[in-house]
C-alpha cells in the first residue's frame, strides 16, 4: 500500500463548499436505538473541521446489509439523532441518498450545516460500484472526503467509484483514516523489533492471508482463539473435540514450516481450558497440550497466557487481532482479557484491530493504553496484507481509476 501521494484534510479549501463525506456509522442497534456511538464519535474531528471551515457537509454511510432494498429496521435516522445530539446542531435527514429531494436538501444547506444521507446500501448499485449511481452521488458535492476506514478496502460507489469525479485538490482522507494509517503505516515499512503479532479468532480460513504475509515481517507470532486447533493438530497433537478445520492443517503445516525457515518463532497453546461444548457452565484447566477424549478448547491455560505475557512484555510493537478464546462467555474469556492486560502493560507501540479484540480491551477499561485501536477488521488485516485499499489508493494523486 503506497501512502504517498495521499491527501488530508488540511490540504483542501472547502470554505463555502458542499463536501461529501462517507463516514462510518454502520453502528449496532437495540430495539432501534444505537446501541455503541463510539463510530459516530469517531466521524467528529472531520465533521467539526469541515464545518469550521465553512463546509457545507453531507454525510453518506451504509448500515448492515440490507440487499439492495429500503429497510426501515436499517435507516441511519438513529446514527442521525445520536449525531445531532453529539454536534449540538441540526442534522438534516432525507429519506434517500439520492434523487430531487435529496438535492433540494443539499441546495438549501447554509455553510456549517449537516445532512446526513439516507442508507446508501438501499441501493444494490452501490456496492456493485454502478458508474451511474457513482456519478449522481458526486453530483451532490465539489468535494470529497473518505473517512470511513472499515470500508476502505471495498471498491463500492460510495468509497471508490465517484472518486473519480473529484479532481486532485477536490479529494481527500478525513482524520480517522490519517490517524488509521499514522498507526497502521509504519507496520508494514519500518516497525521497531522485536515485532510481536498474536491473532487469534475462529478460523486458520478467514487469517490466512494476513497470517502469511505476517510471517514476512514479524518476530514472534502468538496464535490463540479456534485457529491454534488446526496449527496444534498440524503438528500432530491430540486436540480432542476441538474446532479444526481439516481442509486446512496442510497449509497450517506450510505457515510453520515458513516460518521456521524465517526464524519467526511461533508459539502455540502449550495448555488450555476445555469443556464438552461451547455453553458449558464451566471449564477445565487441562495442564497439558493434548485434549483427551471428546472435550474441546475453548481457551488458552495459565501456563500459555504466562508465556504469551513474556512475549509480549518484550515487544517493541505488537499488532493482536482476535480473541484468544470464547471470551463472549465468562468461563473461556480469562485469556484474551489477560492478553489484553498484557497489551495494554508492555509499552510498546500497539495496534489492536478487530470488533472483539477491541471489546475485550474496553471492557477491561484499558482502550486508552494502547496506541491505536483500529476502526476497521477486515480493513486493517487487508492492510497489513501488504494490499492496496480502494478507497485509500482513489485518495492519491495520480491514481488511474479502475472500472
Ligand atoms: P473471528 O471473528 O475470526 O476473530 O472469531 C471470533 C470468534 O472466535 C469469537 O466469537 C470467539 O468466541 C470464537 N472463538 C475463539 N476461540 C475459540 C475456541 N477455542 N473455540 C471456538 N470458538 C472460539
Amino acid at each position: 500500500m503506497e501512502l504517498t501521494g495521499i491527501r488530508y484534510l488540511d490540504d483542501l479549501d472547502v470554505s463555502g463548499r458542499v463536501v461529501f463525506v462517507r463516514v462510518d456509522f454502520n453502528v449496532p442497534l437495540s430495539e432501534g436505538a444505537v446501541a455503541d456511538e463510539s463510530r459516530i464519535r469517531a466521524s467528529l474531528p472531520t465533521i467539526a473541521h469541515l464545518r469550521e471551515a465553512g463546509a457545507r457537509v453531507v454525510l453518506a454511510s451504509h448500515m448492515g446489509r440490507p440487499g439492495g432494498k429500503p429497510d426501515p429496521a436499517l435507516s441511519l435516522a438513529p446514527a442521525g439523532s445520536v449525531l445531532a445530539g453529539l454536534l449540538d446542531t441540526e442534522v438534516v435527514l432525507p429519506d434517500d441518498c439520492v434523487g430531487d429531494g435529496v438535492r433540494k436538501v443539499i441546495r438549501d444547506l447554509d455553510d456549517g450545516g449537516v445532512v446526513l444521507l439516507e442508507n446508501l446500501r438501499f441501493h444494490e448499485a452501490e456496492t456493485r460500484n454502478d458508474p451511474l449511481f457513482a456519478s449522481c452521488l458526486a453530483e451532490h458535492a465539489s468535494v470529497y472526503v473518505n473517512d470511513a476506514f472499515g470500508t476502505a478496502h471495498r471498491a463500492h460507489a460510495s468509497t471508490y467509484g465517484m472518486v473519480r469525479h473529484f479532481g486532485e485538490g477536490r479529494r481527500a482522507a478525513g482524520r480517522l483514516i490519517e490517524r488509521e494509517l499514522e498507526a497502521l503505516g509504519p507496520l508494514l515499512r519500518n516497525p521497531s523489533r522485536p515485532y510481536v503479532g498474536i491473532v487469534g479468532g475462529a478460523k486458520v480460513s478467514d487469517k490466512l492471508k494476513v497470517l502469511q504475509a505476517l510471517i514476512h515481517r514479524l518476530d514472534v507470532l502468538l496464535i490463540g482463539g479456534a485457529m491454534a486447533y488446526t496449527f496444534l493438530a498440524a503438528r500432530g497433537v491430540h486436540v480432542g473435540a476441538s474446532r479444526v478445520e481439516p481442509d486446512r492443517i496442510e497449509t497450517a503445516r506450510a505457515l510453520l514450516k515458513s516460518a521456521e525457515s524465517r526464524g519467526v518463532r511461533v508459539l502455540l497453546p502449550e495448555d488450555h481450558v476445555v469443556a464438552a461444548s461451547l455453553d458449558a457452565a464451566k471449564g477445565r484447566e487441562t495442564g497439558t497440550v493434548e485434549i483427551p477424549g471428546a472435550e474441546m478448547g475453548l481457551d488458552i491455560g495459565p501456563r500459555t497466557i504466562a508465556r504469551f505475557r513474556e512475549a509480549i512484555a518484550e515487544a517493541a510493537t505488537v499488532f493482536w487481532n482476535g480473541p484468544l478464546g470464547v471470551f463472549e462467555r465468562e468461563p473461556f474469556a480469562r485469556g484474551t482479557f489477560a492478553i489484553a492486560e498484557a497489551v495494554a502493560d508492555c509499552g510498546a507501540k500497539t495496534v489492536v484491530g478487530g470488533g472483539d479484540s477491541a471489546l475485550a480491551l474496553e471492557r477491561s477499561g484499558r482502550a486508552g493504553d494502547v496506541t491505536h485501536v483500529s476502526t476497521g477488521g477486515g480493513a486493517s488485516l487487508e492492510f497489513l496484507e501488504g494490499r492496496d485499499l480502494p478507497g485509500i489508493a482513489a485518495l492519491r494523486a495520480g491514481h488511474r481509476f479502475m472500472d
